[in-house]
């Protein structure tokens, strides 16, 4: 399988299934646990919560483990409710778990404001300014759009917004972004900053939540006091390990990715081979993990399943989003309804090759080759 989806979500480095392994067959002893197995245990996730937090140049007490980022950004966005009167912002290029979020907020009564997206599907910062205002409570904007990589300047967004309300608590999805881009919630201004393990080659349910400790966080799940209080239950001992320990990994691994420059071969070989009848989503400096686009009249829905029946996974969209008709995000940026059918998304990791996207590249335009019935090129 040539697994070009890694937006969607990515393969468990082995290394990564080996730590977890070791965790629930060697230390499964409760963290909370006062004897030398549960002290252990708890050591293990200190140090992963020490090495995650220097990753985003943050503190590790302003690191909280939750079950993914769809809870970390409930959790963020719901910090709202304690400020009725407080606005909240949010771009419209947000994913549906903090577009959702803001939704249910709104029928609680928070005043929900959606700051307009440009063509190239960042932010509209003059728009999303003339949103604040002295009672703005928080602005929420994604870092790297999973819809097309966009990569929307969070320093400056910071910083602008600072500027007319210094109160604004600022919250982003780092979750496209995170080991991907640079990363650094502190030193960008941001207060609250939600990362996803899966999306980097850790399982599925881990996630993390950092919170400054301007945000004054309160607690999202009450009980026996872990997480510093803020987020009872018995931790995810393997999903903290492995989130950890896939980190080092893509870390070592990204430079020699970078280096074949992956999504600028993927552009060229698209156009190469469909000329015109491609239209790209993406802007061009999007983030080098993420590439959208349509091929002229071709439903994205068809041909993702021939190529998927011919070996090779692509994206079409935000996979969660991938269920509904539409796509919020893409015609935000204009695009037309035709265009959008035809959204597909191509996405990459640290052990994408330029053998897989060239391969992955053909049988696409043999898939569309088939279902237009002539050949391409
Ligand atoms: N935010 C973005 C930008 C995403 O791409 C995703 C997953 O696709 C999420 C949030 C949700 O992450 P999780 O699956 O960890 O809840």
């Amino acid at each position: 399988m040539i697994y070009l989806d890694n937006a969607a979500t990515t393969a468990v480095y082995p290394q990564v299934v080996d730590a977890i392994k070791e965790v629930y067959e060697d230390v499964y002893f409760n963290p909370s646990s006062t004897y030398g197995g549960g002290i252990k245990v708890k050591k293990i996730i200190a140090s992963s919560r020490e090495f995650l937090a220097e990753e985003l140049g943050v503190s590790s007490k302003e690191i909280y483990f939750t079950s993914c980022a769809t809870e970390s950004n409930n959790w963020a966005l719901n910090q709202c409710l304690r400020s009725k009167k407080g606005n909240l912002i949010i771009s419209a290029g947000e994913h549906a778990c903090v577009f959702e979020t803001a939704k249910y907020l709104k029928e609680r009564g928070v005043d929900v404001r959606v700051a307009r997206l440009k063509s190239d599907g960042t932010v509209n910062m003059e728009h999303l300014l003339s949103l604040i205002d002295d009672s703005t409570y928080m602005a929420s904007v994604i870092h790297v759009s999973n819809e097309t990589g966009a990569v929307n300047p969070i320093a400056e967004i910071a910083k602008a917004v600072r500027e007319k309300n210094p109160s604004v608590l600022i919250h982003s999805d780092g979750v496209q972004a995170f080991m991907k881009t640079d990363c650094a919630p502190k030193r960008f201004g941001v207060d609250l900053y939600s990362v996803s393990g899966h999306k980097i080659h850790a399982p599925k349910g881990i996630g993390l939540l950092y919170a400054s400790s301007r945000v004054n966080i309160k607690p999202l799940i009450h009980g026996g006091g872990q997480e510093n209080g803020m987020r009872s239950g018995t931790e995810n001992v393997g999903g903290i390990v492995a989130l950890a320990k896939a980190c080092e990994i893509f870390k070592e691994r990204k430079q020699q990715y970078l280096n074949l420059n992956i999504r600028n071969l993927a552009i060229s070989l698209l156009k190469e081979k469909l000329g015109d009848d491609v239209s790209v989503f993406s802007p061009d400096n999007a983030g080098e993990f993420i590439l959208a686009f349509s091929v002229s009249g071709i439903k994205a829905e068809i041909i993702q399943t021939m190529c998927f029946d011919c070996g090779v996974a692509i994206g079409r969209g935000s996979a969660c989003a991938s269920r509904h008709s539409g796509n919020r995000v893409l015609s935000e940026m204009g695009f037309s309804k035709r265009e959008i059918d035809g959204a597909l998304r191509l996405s990459f990791c640290p052990d994408t090759t330029k053998e897989d996207v060239k391969l992955g590249v053909n049988i696409l335009c043999e898939c569309v080759e088939k279902l237009r019935g002539h050949k391409i090129g």
